[in-house]
């Protein structure tokens, strides 16, 4: 529909939408919608499209093709830009994940708009649309607004309220006829990430970090056996990841991933500004540090000074005891 807000489904990669997509849809609907999924994906399930239903979503534009996985900009980017032309959205958000964030930047080029990366709220203008979005590793808010539709922006996880599921609420799933481009890459390899059995960083509530203060890689292990007993990701700061001690996928701050999650506790992180600024809109924070000058402790909500490797296990049977575990 004319002047709807698209909301680009972010999936598992086995046909569900993840849950950050019940913020996007959220948020729309309460811009004033209608709100509508665009899903590329190979491999769509009933059970996704009722969720996108359910989560407020009047329509869902299935873009079901083998070419749309793996995930290569060019194609998708050719697909949407010309469905944007059939039907003419207001706005088109996504999550920020690594390739919306791509996808996005790619897609507001492609349609000669601007783009709002990053956002962390909304307003109304008269019939503008406003974005509030940090700049400088997120020392400072920045306000935008768009020159022309549509509105292209990425909304930070963990931020906005996520829709109240609608049970039986469905969407009508529509199947646009769109060219297909070319991809300019030929897909090599697909290489499986082993799963931790922990949450995604980016979707957790609860994000456990190590620094450099973890001494090593092997041991992360008291993080993740934290993790497990309270459901909480694993992540690092870059002084760790540079150190080969974990992947960059779990590294957060400027470079790496931004968070927002219920509860962060950092374990011998010193809190660098290029670290804060990936977590520090988190809603709780906890530093667990030996140095008492620590720059982490003036953002912390809760601060222990102490050996991490005394206060993690302490903390882990003490969360074991309480929840029963
Ligand atoms: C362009 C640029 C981009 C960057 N991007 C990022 C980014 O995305 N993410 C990021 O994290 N950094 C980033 N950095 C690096 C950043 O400046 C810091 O160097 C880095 O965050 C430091 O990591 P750290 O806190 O783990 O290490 P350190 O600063 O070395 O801190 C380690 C802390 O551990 C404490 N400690 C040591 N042992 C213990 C113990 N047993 N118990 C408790 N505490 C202990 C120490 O007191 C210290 O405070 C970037 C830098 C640049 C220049």
């Amino acid at each position: 529909m004319p002047n709807a807000f698209w909301c680009v489904v972010e999936d598992d990669r086995a046909g569900r939408p993840k849950k950050v997509m019940a913020e996007v849809l959220g948020e729309a609907t309460r811009l004033g919608g209608p709100a509508e999924a665009v899903w590329f994906t190979d491999k769509a399930t009933d059970e996704g499209l009722k969720q996108l239903g359910e989560w407020g979503a009047s329509k869902v534009w299935l873009l079901e093709n083998a070419a749309f996985a793996p995930y290569r900009s060019g194609v998708w980017v050719g697909a949407a830009a010309a469905l944007v032309e059939q039907q003419s959205p207001r706005a088109i958000f996504a999550p920020v994940t690594s390739r919306q964030r791509e996808f996005m930047a790619r897609l507001a080029a492609r349609l000669g708009v601007g783009l709002a990366a990053d956002s962390v709220a909304f307003s109304k203008d008269g019939d503008r649309l406003v974005a509030t979005r940090p700049v400088y590793a997120g020392k400072l808010l920045s306000k935008v607004t768009w020159a022309k539709s549509p509105w292209v922006a990425t909304l930070r996880p963990n931020v906005f309220r996520p829709a109240d599921a609608q049970p039986g609420r469905a969407a009508q799933v529509e199947r646009p006829s769109v060219k297909i481009p070319d991809a300019a890459m030929k897909f090599v390899e697909r290489r499986e990430e082993v799963s931790t059995g922990l949450p995604e960083l980016t979707e957790a509530e609860i994000v456990l970090s190590g620094g450099r203060g973890m001494k090593g890689p092997e041991n992360y292990v008291i993080l993740e056996q934290m993790g497990a007993v309270i459901g909480a990701a694993v992540g690092a700061s870059r002084a760790a990841v540079d150190a080969g001690w974990r992947p960059h996928r779990f590294q957060i701050g400027q470079t790496g991933r931004t968070i927002s999650p219920k509860l962060y506790m950092g374990f011998g992180v010193s809190g660098a500004i290029q670290h804060l600024a990936g977590m520090r809109t988190s809603k709780v924070i906890v530093a667990v540090n030996k140095d008492p000058e620590a720059p982490i402790f003036k953002i912390a909500d809760y601060g222990i000074v102490a050996d991490l490797f005394e206060v993690v296990p302490e903390l882990t049977k003490e969360f074991k005891r309480l929840l029963d575990k």
